[in-house]
């Protein structure tokens, strides 16, 4: 570990300024991935913005229908929000299905859209990585790769984002509020993190100077028909394999609505809106689903250790489906 200095900000204004001040600066809530990171000698922060004492800890009702989640709130508070639980039980669900209670209590929203890859070979910092170290290659791409990415990677890096937060968050359309230097500015969910292309060194379109504020949900929170489904070698305390968040709105048999997001699949939470725009007025049944999960993972590619996860990423949307409507499309992965 580094040396490095200490420093707690008043305000989200004072919080950008003394973080802008230091090109070495990083801020610091819960700091759950930030302590490894540094552990294993690849984050190294001459400086600690601690922003803890921001006041962005409200879980608030929006004018049009929505809930506005302050950055600081912990995945604890989130998760178990008399709120989140009732009107968007998915969002509730993911985030129990990620990490450890210990780690949910402090961790928090903020970090969790920033958390960074959980790629070995990027933790190691006695490999190559482009991911850590541009231009000093990618083995994960030949190596081991069981976890890594099987949509939307390049020949740069393939690593995966880890979160089941992000996931929910993607299905439900959230959108990210940020502030910086020039002031405030909204991305979706789905435009803030990035496909690693020739760049992986960034994870996300968050600028240098900006810090993450809150994220909002709209007012749709799929309450009636929903499901986080995770496909994992542990039963807890492990990363997805194959992830996915379904919402649906049905009108008997047929779809009027649905949303699906996948998870360790991609360098971000993956979503075709095309997909599931072709899904509206289509009966639910298996071949719709079959069709569906086969337009999703359009250009899916495996490597060495992870083709399986094209054919369980297939059925764990069928399965999400499944649990979501409360029926059986048990034809559908035969
Ligand atoms: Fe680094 Fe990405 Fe390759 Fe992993 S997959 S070694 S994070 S460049």
């Amino acid at each position: 570990m580094n040396r490095f200095s200490y420093t707690r900000a008043d305000g989200v204004p004072d919080a950008i300024e003394r973080h802008r001040a230091n090109a070495a600066a990083a801020f610091i809530a819960g700091g759950t991935n930030l302590v490894d990171l540094w552990r294993e000698n690849v984050a190294h922060p001459a400086l600690l913005v601690d922003i803890n004492r921001l006041p962005l800890r409200q879980i608030e009702a929006c004018p049009n229908g929505g809930l506005k989640i302050g950055a600081l709130v912990t995945n604890s508070a989130l998760a178990y929000d008399p709120t989140v639980a009732a009107r968007y039980p998915l969002l509730s669900k993911a985030v129990l299905a990620g990490a450890s209670a210990q780690i949910r209590n402090v961790a928090t929203v903020g970090g969790n859209l920033l958390q960074r890859t959980r790629c070995v070979y990027f933790y190691d910092a006695g490999t190559p990585c482009n991911k850590r170290e541009p231009g000093s290659g990618c083995p994960a791409v030949t190596g081991v790769n069981r976890m890594h990415a099987i949509l939307g990677a390049s020949e740069h890096c393939i690593a995966v984002h880890p979160s089941d937060m992000c996931v929910a968050l993607a299905a439900l359309d959230a959108t990210v509020h940020l502030r910086g230097k020039d002031g405030a500015r909204t991305l979706p969910l789905l435009a803030f993190h990035r496909l690693p292309g020739d760049a992986p060194q960034r994870d996300t379109n968050l600028r240098d100077d900006e810090l993450v504020t809150a994220v909002e949900l709209p007012a749709q929170g799929f309450a009636a028909h929903h499901a986080y489904v995770k496909v994992r070698d542990r039963a807890s305390y492990a990363f997805a394999l194959v992830s996915a968040a379904v919402g649906v709105e049905l009108d008997g048999d047929s779809i009027l609505d649905a949303r699906c997001a996948l998870g360790g699949v991609a360098h971000k939470p993956w979503r075709d809106p095309g997909a599931e725009a072709a899904l509206r007025g289509k009966p639910l049944n298996a071949r719709t689903l079959r069709d569906f999960a086969a337009a999703l993972l359009h250009g899916a590619h495996g490597y060495r250790d992870n083709a399986f996860k094209i054919e369980l990423a297939a059925r764990v949307i069928v399965r999400a489906f499944a649990e979501a409507t409360q029926r059986s499309f048990e034809e559908a992965v035969r």
